[in-house]
Formats: C-alpha cells, structure tokens, sequence
C-alpha cells in the first residue's frame, strides 16, 4: 500500500496546466482524513489528499496553548498507535498534532499540504467529478470531505457591535495574557467556554460565566474516567441526541490532570455564574433567568451517568471501589441564589468578551447536489445522497463519537468499506464484456502479428 501511495502522490505535480486523474480524493488532513486515508489505504484505493495548511492544523493553531484533550491518551487514540505518555494521561494540544503527522507518516499517507480545495462539481459528461485546488485541477471519481466539525466560528447575532471591548472567539483565544487589563465575559459553559473560564480565573482575572444548557458528566466515577464509562454503557453509539438535547454541550476538561467540571466549585472560588446572555444595550448585558435551572439538568445528567455506571457495577459484579462522596452537592452560591440579571459591563470592569459559543461548517466550495433546502449534508453514516460524495468527521455523523478522535476511525472504516464496494460494482464485466476481455489478448497478439 505504501508503493501505491508514493505513486499517487507523485502524479500530483500540481502543475498549471496539467490535470491529475485519481479515484478517491480526500479534503482535509486532520485526524478524519488521515483515517481516512490509512482505511483506503489498507483496501488498495488509490487515493490523494488534500490539505490547505498543515496535517492537524486544528491541533496546532485553531485551540488555546494550554489545552490537552479531553479524554486520556488510553482512548483518545487510532487503534493503531499508542501516545508515548502514561495511558491515563491527557496529551497537550501539540503533542496531538505530531501523533497524527506520526501516523501519517506510518503508511506513507499520501497527503499534500499547502493545497487548498476551492471548488467540486459533479461531471455533466462522465462519472465523477472536477475538482479546482490552488495548486491545479483534480478529476476525481468519488470526493471525501474532511473538513472537520468546527469549520467557522460562530458569533451570534447578539453580539455588541463598536465599543472598547475586546471580543473574540473561542477560537481565537491563546492565553490570558493576550486580554487587557480587567474582567471578562465568557459567553458559553461547554467544554471550551469552561476551560477558558477557569484559566482567566486562576490567572487572577474577574470572570463571569454565562451557562447554559449543558451536559456534565464527572470526570471519572469508582475508578473509571467517564470515557470507558460512555464505551461501556452504549452512549459513545447513541445515533443521535436525546430529542431536545440537540444543542446542549458537553461540560468536561482534561486540565489540571483531569477534574470533573462543577460549577458551583468555581463560583465558589470566585467566578460568577450568569445565565444565558440574552441581549446587549448601552453597555448592559442582559442574561435569562435559566441559570439555576440549567445548572439543576447539568447535575441530573451527572447523577444519571452514577447511577447508570452503579447499576452496570452491580450487574456485571465488578469490584470498584465504592465513591459515595461524588454526589456531594456544593451549597448553592450567592451567584446562583440570586443570579445577576444585568450587568453593566464598564462599571463592572469587564473589558473583553470571549464567545465560546460554537462552530458552523462551510461546504461552499462543494457544489453538488449533496444537501437539503437548510443547507445540511444530506448522507446515510457519511455515505452522500450524492453518488460519490462522502461526509467524515461531522457531528452525529453516525453516532454520538463521530467527530472524536476514536469515533473518527470507524466512520472512516465503514465510508472506506463502502467505496471499495463501489468500485467492484465499477469493475463489474458482464458474460459478453468477459468474453471480450478473453478475447482481447488475441486480438492484441493477432494486431502484432498485422504490425
Ligand atoms: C477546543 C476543542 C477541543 C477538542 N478536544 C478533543 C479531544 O480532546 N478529544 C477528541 O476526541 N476530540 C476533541 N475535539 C473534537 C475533534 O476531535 C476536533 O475538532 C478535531 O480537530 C476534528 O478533526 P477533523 O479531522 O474532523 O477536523 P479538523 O481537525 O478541523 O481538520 C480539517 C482539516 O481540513 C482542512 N481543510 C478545510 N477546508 C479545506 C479545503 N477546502 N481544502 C483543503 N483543506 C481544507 C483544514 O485546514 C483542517 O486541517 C475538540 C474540539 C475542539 C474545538
């Protein structure tokens, strides 16, 4: 598969002018495409992909300095290399960019940085499509797109527009000493908002945090990081959001060596919770008055995974040691008793505003048939209603682990099965195309014979 990889990889000359011809061609050489390409790989498809940065580039530019992932290196992994770290460890966010350039490098993956995908039609003429990159035109058979989850960060409309604030996104945010002097909003309590929260507050910042709907499952329970916990109760395969949870983040941090996330313990170490931000007027912000609530459906989604984890305990007779003390409940802080419902963020000293609220994809420059009138991918486990068009790496894909770093894989797995599939129907040669096959090599012979 290596040979075949290095032969593809050479065809792209990405030379004006000339055009490669090639079956499958991946977009993106984050962790979806580089499984991507090691799943092809393993079938003889031959393949190419394209990256318009780096391999891992999210991993490296597009997340804050002190990140490490959110689940340990044990799982937090292809299958078909280990982390060189403590398996109950958290890699930090660089350390994961090389992982995946190391397994790149493993089977040769033919991918080439640098070129960007601008634009895929489907071929009016003949099967498969035109792909425009940077760096030349592509004619490929089949096109995967593994342009990640979290394409563009989203702001909401909501947003103050002018004023002496400085307000980035999640996204843009690198560490505490890139904000001004002074307090900071942080708009969303996921697992990025939280985070970014708690490393301003510890950085000697005045922070408030507004908190929304969430899920925040402990950090780990009777021994056990949640990770294996979600594995073994069936929640990584849930195939799609609760009705009604479609939109609620998930509150969990690897930082610090990895603690469950508890907002109460915060506000009591100083950061005032807020509800969900509502609105901006004259200086004020104005929050809803959700935030006991969503603290009340962050705690029941806790103790559901505890009970859950005690009855799997208890049916399978598993000796963990007993952990009555996580459903301890911290006192309700003043901050929650009675939530600030305005702030007026001059008098207040707040000076910046973080908005970890999120990411939106961006198929533009994928001009094919591929999607429903509100613009979403239309596929079945990634598998296009476009022939020859697949999705990789987007959330709920097929299940819950779809865009993590384990999930990834086995979605890669079953779109690279299908592919292979695909092309065995394409190679099908019915009685009489046989016949002119065996036949050919006379021809050929008796051609020679004429010459
Ligand atoms: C803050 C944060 C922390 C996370 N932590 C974890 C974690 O701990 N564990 C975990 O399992 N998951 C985690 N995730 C989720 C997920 O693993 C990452 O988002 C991951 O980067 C997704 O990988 P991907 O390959 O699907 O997409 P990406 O990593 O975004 O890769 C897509 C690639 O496509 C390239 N690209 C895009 N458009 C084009 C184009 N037109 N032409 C060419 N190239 C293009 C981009 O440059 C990019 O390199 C985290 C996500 C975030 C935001």
């Amino acid at each position: 598969m290596t040979d075949l990889n290095q032969t593809v990889l050479q065809t792209f000359t990405g030379k004006p002018g000339e055009k490669t011809i090639i079956d499958t061609l991946i977009v993106g050489a984050g962790q979806a495409g580089v499984a991507m390409s090691e799943h092809l790989s393993k079938l003889g498809v031959p393949h190419l992909v394209l990256e318009r940065n780096r391999i891992a580039e999210a991993w490296r530019t597009g997340r804050w300095d002190s990140l490490v992932a959110n689940g340990p290196v044990w799982h937090d992994r292809f299958p078909g290399l280990e982390f060189d770290l403590d398996p109950d460890a958290f890699a930090p966010k660089d350390m994961v960019a090389g992982y995946f350039e190391a397994y790149a490098r493993k089977f040769n993956a033919p991918i080439r940085t640098g070129v960007e995908v601008t634009r895929v039609v489907r071929n009016a003429d003949r099967p498969g499509f035109t792909v425009e990159t940077s760096a030349g035109v592509i004619e490929a058979t089949r096109v995967v797109t593994a342009t990640g989850p979290f394409q563009r960060p989203v702001i909401p409309p909501i947003a103050p527009q002018g004023g002496n604030i400085l307000q980035i996104h999640s996204a843009a945010y690198r560490n505490p000493q890139q904000l001004p002097e002074g307090g900071v909003l942080v708009v969303g309590a996921g697992s990025s908002g939280v985070q970014i929260a708690d490393e301003l507050m510890r950085a000697g910042k005045p922070v408030y945090l507004s908190v929304g709907a969430h899920d925040r499952p402990p950090r780990a329970y009777r021994g056990r990081d949640f990770c294996w916990w979600l594995g073994v109760l069936g929640l990584w395969d849930a195939e799609a959001a609760q009705p009604g949870k479609e939109h609620v983040t998930i509150a969990v941090s690897g930082a610090h060596g990895g603690k469950t996330i508890d907002f109460r313990e915060l506000a009591n170490q100083g950061m005032t919770l807020v509800g969900l931000t509502k609105s901006f007027a004259d200086g004020v912000v104005s929050f809803q008055t959700d935030l006991a609530d969503n603290l009340a459906r962050g705690d029941e989604n806790y103790l559901s995974l505890l009970d859950a984890a005690d009855a799997y305990i208890a049916r399978n007779g598993l000796d963990l040691p007993e952990e009555p003390e996580a459903r301890r409940v911290f006192p309700e802080p003043e901050c929650v008793r009675n939530p600030l419902l305005e702030l007026d963020l001059a008098k207040a000293g707040v000076t910046s505003i973080i908005w970890a609220t999120g990411y939106a994809v961006d198929f533009s420059w994928l001009q094919v048939g591929a999607f429903d009138d509100k613009g979403k991918p239309r596929h079945q486990r990634g598998v296009s209603s476009e022939p020859g068009v697949y999705f990789l790496g987007l959330p709920w894909l097929s299940r819950r682990g779809s865009t993590f770093i384990w999930g990834v894989w086995h979605d890669a797995k079953h779109i690279a099965d299908h592919i292979a599939t695909q092309r065995t129907y394409a190679d099908y040669r019915d009685a009489a195309q046989r016949q002119a096959d065996a036949d050919a090599p006379v021809q050929k012979v008796s051609l020679q014979g004429v010459n």
